[in-house]
């Protein structure tokens, strides 16, 4: 039996059953054991020791293979859940193995990683609690953190999901420009398209970050977003073979119609429009021009381009110039 005493006073007194009632509160595999509890009623805190006993061997966690102990790592503290209402921690000095393929290395742990300050379980429902709580300072509160571990528990959190996420099969990507704060600032976002998911995210809006975005995306699929864009950019009648046939690719795999609708279909389409409107010379013609509702590339109008409604900044413009 362990006494605890703080200022004269004693805090507990632990039974062996307690040390198998924690065990199993936390789900402890064998042959890690609980060799001390500590629970401090003034600051509201259960400190637990556990360790893997001398002797055991252990798993490399390079290879699996079953080797000796090397040695310890110094004390490290894990954050747990709370124990009716009292702040939980996690003692352990984490054993390395000795594996001959791959030399020392620290061992996993069953509670989290042990270069985290917090369990799993805790870190679960701390991303719980800032999903649900928008302002961080508020989950600290609720969590009994501090701002700083909030902040950090969620950046591992995103760089966890950041390591999730999959690009394969992603067939429509966009590249956004998003304004915030009071002081307007900028940041670039890329996103798959279908299902509305943030891929990645770089501050400022500049050429860099918009680089910097697409590191996300694999070269080779890199490559490919990347001749598709010059396609577009390019105007046709200087298109390679190659990029004819890309071209020809992209209508059939969407369909004539269905690229005409698309976003990127109606952008190229009045872009190769306000190719002929640069030339005229006699603002009767560009109004001329609006009026028939911007005349695409094969002199049909645009739908959503006239006068009156998707460009009366240009058409009010020519109005006043003539
Ligand atoms: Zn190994």
């Amino acid at each position: 039996m362990n006494l605890y005493f703080q200022s004269g006073e004693v805090l507990m007194a632990i039974h062996p059953a307690l040390t198998a009632h924690y065990r199993k509160l936390l789900d402890l595999p064998a042959p890690w054991r609980i060799t001390d509890i500590a629970l401090n009623v003034a600051e509201k805190r259960v400190d637990i020791t556990i360790e893997w006993p001398e002797g055991k061997r252990v798993s490399c966690p390079v290879c699996g293979k079953r080797c000796g102990m090397k040695d310890h790592r110094e004390e490290r503290v894990w954050r747990h859940l709370h124990t009716m209402n009292f702040a939980t921690f996690l003692h352990c000095r984490t054993p390395r193995s000795e594996c001959r393929e791959h030399g020392a290395k620290t061992i996993a742990v069953p509670w989290g990683e042990s270069n985290s300050r917090w369990t799993l379980l805790f870190e679960i429902f701390a991303v719980e609690v800032l999903q649900e709580v928008s302002v961080l300072s508020k989950a600290a509160h609720i969590l009994r953190i501090s701002w700083d571990e909030a902040q950090a528990i969620r950046k591992r959190a995103v760089k966890r999901g950041l390591k999730r996420r999959e690009t394969a099969g992603i067939e429509h990507l966009g590249i956004d420009e998003k304004s915030f704060g009071k002081k307007v600032r900028f940041i670039t976002v890329l996103s798959d398209l279908d299902d509305g998911r943030v891929l990645e995210v770089a501050p400022k809006k500049s050429t860099e970050s918009a680089k910097k975005v697409m590191e996300v995306i694999p070269k080779e699929e890199r490559e490919t977003v990347r001749h598709t864009r010059y396609l577009f950019l390019k105007r046709p009648e200087n298109w390679s073979d190659e990029q004819k046939k890309q071209y020809r690719d992209i209508k059939r795999e969407y369909g004539a119609t269905k690229f005409a609708q698309s976003r990127i279909g109606r952008a190229w389409t009045i872009k190769e429009a306000f190719r002929h409107f640069w030339t005229y010379v006699q603002p009767v013609w560009a109004r001329k021009f609006f009026d028939r509702g911007c005349g695409g590339t094969s002199g049909r109008p645009i739908a959503g381009c006239n006068r009156s409604s998707r460009l009366p900044e240009c058409s009010r413009t020519i109005s006043t110039a003539s």
